[in-house]
């Protein structure tokens, strides 16, 4: 089945109203990708501000918290990232997964309860230099993936996975087309053995230094539905070209 590519932003801690111009301007040249789907997941206290600087275009959270509402001091639940105007959520990326030790039982509960609640979801999953190392790779990424995808297939087509290679974020380094194609043929048969048909319809992305130099190739890799992008996000000039090379892949 051949998906329309989602090229999603992650903005990570960055991001303040002055950083709204270049916003505008990737919402501006996304115009002219009508056949890519282009999202940005912004810091949560940025959203409606990022909503109202860029009106119909799709604005993400970083990470949901996965009760309705409640005792859970500095949390935002999916029902108050969709009153603030976000239409989708990152969850169970990997620097969460190190830093607050977030486990899969709970980025399972995170995506079921975002997806529950209308918000569309990207699934992050990776392994870590070591784990490639040994070759395990293949084995720890669908594993993580198997516990941490939700037991139902609510919305399929409102999930997307993203495989993260921990040891390709930020660093400059990318996986291989070969391991990322392998990589991904993998998730692929994870989410068909978990949704049956409807597993074909769920998007994955490539994440971990994408940049406008190396796109064009990523997303000519079979199974490559998209990308998730952190540093080469944040401005227009960067992320621009990438979103034109998923136009072209
Ligand atoms: C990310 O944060 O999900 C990411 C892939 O970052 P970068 O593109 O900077 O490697």
């Amino acid at each position: 089945m051949t998906l329309s590519k989602l090229v999603a932003g992650n903005w990570k801690m960055h991001g303040v109203s002055s950083d709204l111009d270049e916003l505008r301007a990737i919402s501006a040249a996304a115009g002219d990708y009508p056949g890519v789907d282009v999202a940005l997941c912004v810091p949560a206290v940025l959203i409606e501000r990022a909503v109202r600087a860029a009106p119909g275009f799709a604005i993400g959270a970083q990470d949901v918290h996965h009760a309705e509402k409640g005792a859970h001091t500095g949390n935002v639940s999916a029902h108050m990232l969709l009153d603030a105007g976000a239409t989708l959520t990152i969850v169970g990326h990997s620097e969460r997964r190190d830093a607050q030790r977030e486990r899969n039982e709970e980025v399972r509960a995170k995506a079921k309860a975002a997806l529950a609640s209308g918000l569309g979801v990207i699934l992050c999953v990776g392994e870590s230099l070591e784990q490639r190392e040994a070759g395990r790779a293949l084995d720890c990424v669908t594993t993580q993936l198997a516990a941490s995808l939700p037991e139902t297939p609510e919305r399929p087509g409102s999930l997307a996975v993203a495989y993260e290679p921990i040891w390709a974020i930020g660093t400059g380094r990318v996986a291989s087309c070969d391991d990322i194609k392998e990589m991904h043929g993998a998730l692929r048969r994870c989410l068909v053995d978990r949704f049956g048909p409807a597993g074909s319809g769920v998007r994955i992305l490539y994440g971990g230094s994408v940049k406008p130099s190396n796109a064009a190739e990523i997303f000519r890799t079979p199974d490559v539905d998209g990308a998730l992008v952190g540093g080469a996000s944040l401005k227009a000039a960067d992320f621009v070209p990438i979103i034109a090379a998923a136009a072209q892949g």
